[in-house]
């Protein structure tokens, strides 16, 4: 038999380097970020059009590369961070594998300028299929600039498999932000489309958060401060006010570096055990400092899941700081910026275990209570649900079950029982609708179409509420502006930090407007790494989610009709948005049977 072995030419090696680097857009900005704080850059600027699509482009002032560096930074395996294998188990550096710039420049076009301090010219490359097409010399600033153009240009299978602009844009943010967070001491700026986002200065880890999260989150942090032999924590996290409904600002740094670590995220969140409802994320920023030896971030390309030496002891005392400052925050005043260092001095680990947290203990405390807007109607919300309401235009599809089903349906009365499933008897015996699960279908269906159509009905607002949201979220709103306006919203100024609501869909009020829109952007965001829901769905789901009426909620007969009459007008009425059942039939034979008839 003849040999069948080849080696890969080297671009087509790169390429398949470059899907495990480079997934999208974010993971550019990523790798690019990075090597500028290898490069020990204190501004760094990231540069970004149509969602890193068409332009990603990171300038930095680092350190700069010679002529044969600029060159040999785009061979695979070229790196300046590691010598031997043995370096591998002491890494101070976010880079050392030598293949984000490989990878990169086998899915895009590059191109670099970059210069040494002191040097009197610097060097410009241009790059396109891994080749490198032009090198020569140009006048330049110290530091290093790499633009990113046209990425996945000769991988169409990976562009189109790009998702929507809000949510590529989002990913950007979330890297951004990671990075930005655990570097406060470099400063950055934050353009897209030509817009600046973010303008950063070198500033304290508190003063990050805040320029990043809002003013607003200010007054909720609660600073975190212990340190052992081995392991330096600090940091915030949120009061429990904060906490979400979702995972939204969670963050472990582990040596200046975002980590994922599903056990940490476990021991904060025991920490705060009873403060917390369930189902809610507690927020945080938390830093720690371990020796570089007792880690092992080798595990995984893209590097943000990492291996402690000692995860036992680390998990106690993470889970003990936190507690016991979750304890001083009920008796403490908020500190400030300029608060006294020594009011964070450690106090002595050791006397931790006999000392209780000092967490008054309300077991019917439930810190959402007075926030938690989306809640059962009371009856004048329940009403303004069936305002505006057009049944008439709702398309009834003949085929459906749901024809069949109205066809059956008899005069009869309808019943609630528990507060939860609305009863009525059909020709062929009884149906059982669960009113939660059919409103959301019901909603679902006329969001979709709403959207679709464009002709939903909103309420002008008397006055117009301007509501604060993070930088971030202000551009995903505008991401989907278009969207909520087609549902009914109606927006004015947009500024950096909140938006003016002037009109709102019928069929929510203006309490709920703020909740809304920040589920809408958690579930938007939680869908991204593995839906391939379209928005517009995300979007119907998470409002039909948000304002269905909860089981609990009486009905009064009207009511229930209502639900009834809508339901089996929708297309597909037998299952909710989220698959769910809606309703079902006990056939009247059946019930007979029971009775040995
Ligand atoms: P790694 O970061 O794993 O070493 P990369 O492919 O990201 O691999 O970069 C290759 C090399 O190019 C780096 O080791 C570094 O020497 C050089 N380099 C990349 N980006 C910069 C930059 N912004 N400033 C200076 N040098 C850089
Ligand atoms: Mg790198």
């Amino acid at each position: 038999m003849p040999d069948t072995i080849q080696l890969l030419p080297d671009h087509v090696a790169n390429q398949i380097a470059a899907g495990e680097v480079v997934q999208r857009p974010a993971s550019v900005v990523k790798e690019l970020m990075e090597n500028s704080i290898d490069a020990e850059a204190d501004q760094i600027t990231l540069l970004i059009k149509d969602a890193g699509k068409s332009l990603i482009q990171v300038i930095d002032n680092g350190r700069g590369m010679s002529a044969t560096d600029a060159r040999l930074s785009f061979e695979r395996h070229a790196t300046s961070k590691i010598k031997q294998a043995t370096d591998l188990f002491d890494i101070h550096t976010k880079g050392f594998r030598g293949e984000a710039l490989a990878s990169i420049a086998a899915i895009a076009h590059v191109e670099m300028k970059t210069k040494i301090e002191g040097e009197s010219l610097g060097n410009h490359l241009k790059l396109a299929g891994s080749e490198i097409v032009i090198q020569d010399p140009i006048a330049c600033e110290k530091g290093t600039s790499i633009a990113v153009k046209n990425l996945f240009y000769n991988i169409p299978a990976r562009r189109n498999f790009l998702k929507s602009s809000a949510v590529e844009t989002r990913h950007i943010i979330n890297e951004f932000q990671r990075v930005a967070l655990a570097h406060p001491e470099i400063s950055f700026s934050f353009f897209h489309n030509d817009n600046q986002i973010y303008k950063l200065n070198a500033q304290s880890v508190r003063k990050r958060i805040v320029s990043i999260f809002g003013k607003k989150i200010d007054e909720y942090l609660v600073p975190i401060n212990e340190s052992t032999e081995h392991l330096k924590i600090s940091g915030f996290v949120g009061k429990p006010k904060t906490a979400k409904k979702k995972r939204g600002e969670q963050f472990f740094f582990v040596n200046n570096r975002f980590i994922k670590n599903a056990y940490l995220n476990h021991a904060v969140t025991n920490a705060f055990e009873e403060l917390l409802g369930s189902g809610y994320y507690p927020s945080y920023f938390l830093y720690l400092e371990v020796p570089a030896r007792s880690i092992d971030i080798n595990i995984h390309p893209t590097k943000t899941e990492i291996k402690f030496e000692d995860e036992h002891t680390l998990y106690a005392i993470l889970r003990a700081s936190v507690k016991h400052s979750l304890g001083q925050y009920n008796v403490a005043p908020v500190l400030d910026f300029n608060r006294d260092a020594s009011m964070d001095v450690p106090y002595d680990y050791k006397d931790k275990k006999a000392l209780r947290p000092n967490i008054e203990v309300n077991p019917d405390f439930n810190p959402f209570k007075k926030e938690k807007l989306v809640q059962g109607p009371k009856s004048a919300q329940w009403e303004s649900l069936y305002t505006g309401l057009n049944i008439e235009n709702i398309e009834t599809n003949t085929e459906s079950d749901a024809q069949l089903f109205s066809d059956e349906k008899t005069d009869a009365k309808t019943y609630q029982i528990h507060n939860k499933y609305i009863v009525s008897s059909i020709k062929s015996g009884i149906v059982y609708i669960h009113q939660n699960l059919a409103h959301q279908r019901i909603l679902y269906e006329e969001f979709l179409k709403n959207i679709t159509v464009k002709d939903a009905a909103s309420q002008q607002m008397l006055f117009p509420l301007e509501i604060s949201f993070g930088k971030a979220d202000i551009i995903a709103i505008r991401e989907i502006q278009n969207d909520l306006e087609s549902i009914g919203f109606m927006f004015g100024q947009f500024s950096e930090n909140s938006i003016v609501v002037k009109g709102i869909p019928v069929t929510i009020t203006e309490s709920q407007i703020g909740t809304i829109i920040e589920r809408l952007l958690e579930d938007i965001q939680s869908e991204l790494p593995e839906s391939s829901f379209s928005q517009v769905d995300i979007m119907s789901k998470s409002l039909a989610k948000s304002l269905a009426i909860k089981s609990g909620t009486k009905l009064d007969f009207k009511e229930q009709e209502e639900i009834v009459n809508r339901l089996f007008v929708c297309k597909q009425p037998d299952i909710s948005p989220f698959g769910k059942t809606t309703f079902i039939t006990v056939n009247i034979n059946d019930i007979d049977k029971k009775f040995g008839l």
